[in-house]
């Protein structure tokens, strides 16, 4: 039997080009060859021959293995700023392209390293339908607290919430300040949450509360009002009408920094929290926020108020798992996952020790205790 001739896949090409941000017309030049013929490589109606395979490594800088790969490609919704910093700017579209093109990699390659392992499902992330809830999105919020078995008070740490009920949070460079998140849950991937990885702790919190708040209430049924809901789902996991609203009478900036060293959310946030509930009238509600915006606190929160940036981990085991426990080389874990070790370093960079980018030995171990949420695959 004649083992069958690997193939080109139209559509890596397709997204190794726009992992680098850059158009058809801009690759073709460098290419020397018309944006035609890309096209028709793209659309799978002509292979690329081999000298353009060629260029197309070396002008993309991605290995030849990328370009077979069989996976598919996914398109992405991105959450840009929540309401709270609504200022919403469109992002161009070659910027759109470039996030959805690095994000399905990262997918690819989580994908590639869970086949190793299995993740523990812990509670789960549930699947809850806002008509069972006659549209009410707080008390869903509230039946996850409950059905996670969280105490009352300040969620202690959101990143461990989400990956102890086996979803996977993954910080990540959308090379801009406008997008804070986007996730994914299909297949039979754990979902998977994306953050900017320059996030402030307060809006890291409540960006991932937001977009634990679409996993659970639009996996399902997408809707027009769905950013509203994940905000209003976001604040009421993070601050509990009925614990929080008590807190909120006579809010003036003094009180809000105490609150947010107590719950861990902005002062704007608790702005918001205290109009949403009725505890201050809109005129409150205005002076504050100008007396925030005199302060230059809507920009910048005072830093001795910062709430610690929480740290995943199941991304970072995933990877040490492979370098220690099963004792690839960084070069075979690149080729495994068909990356550069530029690209390596560079999207798993805040998730490696800088001494595991040199060549690590299989004998290196890790005691069970470092790995706790996987397990190998027997
Ligand atoms: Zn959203």
């Amino acid at each position: 039997m004649r083992e069958k001739v690997p193939v080109v896949n139209p559509k890596m090409v397709t997204l190794a080009r726009e992992a680098r941000g850059m158009t058809q017309s801009e690759l073709a030049t460098r290419l020397q060859i018309t944006q035609g013929v890309l096209s028709k490589i793209e659309n799978g109606l002509v292979q690329a021959p081999v000298q353009i395979l060629e260029q197309l490594q070396s002008e993309l800088d991605f290995p030849k293995e990328f370009f077979f790969q069989s996976d598919s490609i996914h398109g992405v919704g991105t959450d840009n700023f929540h309401q709270l910093y609504r200022r919403r700017k469109a992002l161009p579209m070659k910027a759109m392209r470039r996030i959805e093109a690095r994000v399905n990699i990262v997918r690819m390659h989580t994908g590639r390293m869970l086949r190793a392992v299995t993740i523990e499902p812990g509670h789960g992330i549930p699947k809850l339908d806002l008509d069972d809830f006659d549209g009410n999105v707080e008390r869903i919020a509230a039946t996850l607290r409950a059905s996670w078995l969280l105490p009352n008070g300040p969620v202690e740490n959101v990143v461990k919430c989400i990956e102890d009920a086996g979803g996977m949070v993954l910080p990540f460079d959308f090379a801009t300040q406008q997008v804070d998140a986007t996730s994914l849950r299909y297949g039979d991937m754990p979902p998977l949450m994306y953050y900017n990885q320059n996030l402030l702790g307060d809006r890291q919190r409540f960006t991932l509360a937001h977009e634990l708040g679409h996993m659970v209430m639009h996996s399902v049924v997408p809707n027009a009002d769905m950013e509203d809901q994940a905000d209003r789902f976001a604040a009421e996991f993070l601050m509990p009408a009925r614990e929080i609203a008590s807190q909120l009478s006579n809010l003036n900036l003094q009180r809000a920094a105490q609150l947010k060293r107590y719950w861990r959310v902005s002062m704007g946030a608790i702005i918001m929290r205290a109009k949403t509930l009725g505890k201050l009238t809109s005129n409150q509600s205005q002076y504050l926020w100008m007396q925030m915006g005199a302060a230059g606190l809507r920009t910048r929160e005072p830093p001795e108020l910062d709430v610690p940036v929480e740290q995943p981990r199941l991304q970072r085991e995933l990877i040490d798992l492979h370098l220690k426990v099963l004792g690839y080389s960084v070069d075979e874990l690149c080729s495994t996952l068909a990356a550069t070790p530029r690209d390596f370093a560079e999207l798993y960079g805040g998730s490696i020790r800088p001494n595991q980018l040199r060549n690590l030995t299989s004998t290196e171990r890790f005691g069970s205790a470092n790995v706790v949420g996987l397990h190998l695959r027997k």
